[in-house]
């Protein structure tokens, strides 16, 4: 049991002055440290420290390649606490070992890498303008960003915010979700150890109610990236609206994997595979309703009931294990709310459907079947409501008209998978699909060079990629004359 506070300046406090919260591994239910919740006079302290750091000369005056050699500093931290850092994440957030070790950890590094490679690529544009000017547009940075993490991958999501915000020349202050704030403060001294100043980057704790609230609102915070769900991110563009602030919004997703007949099966059910059950289900881009072409149903469900079949669920300390625990006990209740909203529905379950009772220490964890729906429809709950767990919901179309239909039938757009042997249907589909992100024969690939904007529902902005970078810069135009002879005004 350790005890954790904010981190401010380079130091973590023992008292946010707010109130003392337990932090959960989700794999056990026990309890693996005390945070001291930041109170509204320490989130304004914390941010006053950031716009300090912002306009000091130790950070304004670093040329942005030294900025991107602070980035790769911190890539290269990473992987050498890799140990330590995915010690960290399995306790915090219960994910299995081998996806820390094989993925995220790895996936962090790239993107600081990637960002890091970027800071001195940033390039304004120049115009000539008829009348003897120069038109320049500069990219400048917003000053402090506030940066609003979610408790599913709080690693990968820190480096996507602090990397791109530094490479720009920002400042960022953090707030992990009160659920996961472990690694967002081990991250945030590696950030330091990179030998980044101090104040660039700090880390608010607390609730999104009370620390989220006061950080976002706060009037020196120029910019707000948030990744959650789409309830929040539409009450914190209300609360952006009234100060004219920057949002970059990731949120919800309800994605469609469609399988085209002419599909290879087996490639097509392990996508589905991955993509329904990774992290327990419990990743916005990942596709959760897998639509299915009715001429090879049986042959399909048969296929991945099959290889689901070979899923381990359990000890995230166990290497061969595939899916870990749900991450808090009320997103285990609501995804066993919406198994029985399923049957109620009328859908069948193929498979799992109901709560895993896992022996020893593992007894008090949140621990879900990974679940197959058939006879899934558009207009049931299951289909068209995010669950963020193990489910996969599997629904039947006839021809690729109506698998777009169906595909574009929910409020979300995130990303979309294609299965098909035909090139130029696969093509269609890319233009016809509602999302930001589209997958051929291929399932969640792409990080970090490729940009992801969320379409509809499911945010606004862009993350990723140098579109990415982008979204931590404003703009500034700037004319200049070099014809002494060019009219002024009225001339007078
Ligand atoms: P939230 O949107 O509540 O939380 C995301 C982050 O926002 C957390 O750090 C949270 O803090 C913070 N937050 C909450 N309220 C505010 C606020 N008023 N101002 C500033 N920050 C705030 O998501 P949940 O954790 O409740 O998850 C619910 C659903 O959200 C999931 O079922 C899923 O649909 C979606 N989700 C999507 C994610 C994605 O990757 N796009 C990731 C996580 C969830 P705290 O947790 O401390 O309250």
């Amino acid at each position: 049991m350790i005890d954790v506070g904010p981190f401010i300046d380079g130091e973590e406090l023992s008292d946010g002055g707010g109130e003392q919260c337990d932090v959960l591994n989700p794999a056990t239910g026990q309890v693996i440290a005390r945070q001291s919740c930041c109170d509204d006079a320490c989130v304004d302290r914390i941010v006053q420290s950031s716009a300090l750091a912002f306009a000091s000369d130790d950070w304004r005056s670093l040329a942005p390649a030294a900025r991107g050699a602070i980035l790769l500093r911190l890539a290269d931290l990473v992987e050498q606490k890799a140990d330590e850092l995915a010690e960290i994440e399995l306790e915090d957030v219960g994910k299995p070992i081998a996806q820390l070790r094989g993925g995220e950890i790895p996936l962090t590094a790239a993107i600081i890498r990637f960002y890091a490679g970027a800071a001195d690529k940033l390039e304004g544009r120049v115009k000539t303008s008829e009348g003897g000017h120069f038109a320049l547009t500069l990219y400048e940075p917003y000053g402090v960003v506030a940066g609003i993490l979610p408790w599913n991958y709080p690693l990968v999501n820190a480096a996507m915010k602090v990397a791109p915000a530094l490479a720009a020349g920002n400042t960022i202050v953090l707030k992990p979700s009160i659920e996961t704030p472990l690694s967002t403060l081990a991250f945030a001294r590696l950030v330091i150890e990179a030998g980044t100043p101090k104040g660039v980057v700090n880390v608010v704790v607390g609730s999104g109610s009370k620390a989220g609230n006061a950080l976002v609102s706060h009037r020196a915070v120029g910019k707000i990236s948030f990744t959650g769900s789409t309830e929040v991110g539409q009450h914190i563009q209300k609360l952006a609206a009234e100060q004219m602030k920057m949002v970059n919004l990731e949120c919800g997703g309800k994605n469609a994997i469609v399988v085209f007949d002419d599909a290879d099966l087996e490639r097509a059910a392990n996508a589905a595979l991955i993509s329904g059950f990774v992290n327990c289900g419990q990743l916005c881009v990942s596709c959760s309703r897998l639509l299915v072409q009715e001429s090879i149903r049986d042959e399909f469900l048969a296929l991945l009931k099959g290889k689901a079949g070979k899923l381990v669920v359990g000890d995230p300390r166990d290497e061969a294990t595939l899916i870990g625990p749900m991450i808090t006990r009320s997103q285990y209740e609501t995804a066993l709310g919406y198994l029985q909203t399923a049957t109620s529905e009328g859908c069948q379950v193929l498979c799992g459907g109901g709560r895993l009772e896992l022996p020893g220490p593992l007894a008090g964890g949140f621990w879900i079947e990974p679940t197959i729906l058939g006879g899934v429809k558009p207009g049931m709950k299951v289909h068209d409501e995010e669950i963020f767990g193990p489910v996969l919901s599997t629904v039947t179309f006839r021809d690729e008209a109506e698998a777009v239909q169906i595909s574009n039938a929910v409020e979300y757009g995130l990303s979309g998978s294609v299965w098909t042997a035909n090139g130029q249907r696969a093509l269609r589909m890319v233009r016809a699909l509602d999302t930001g992100i589209v997958w051929v024969n291929t399932m969640l690939t792409g990080y970090p060079q490729i940009p992801v904007p969320p379409h509809k529902m499911s945010g606004t902005g862009v993350e990723l990629g140098m579109e990415g970078l982008l979204a931590y810069c404003r703009r500034k135009s700037a004319m200049l004359g070099y014809d002494d002879g060019a009219p002024v005004g009225w001339g007078l």
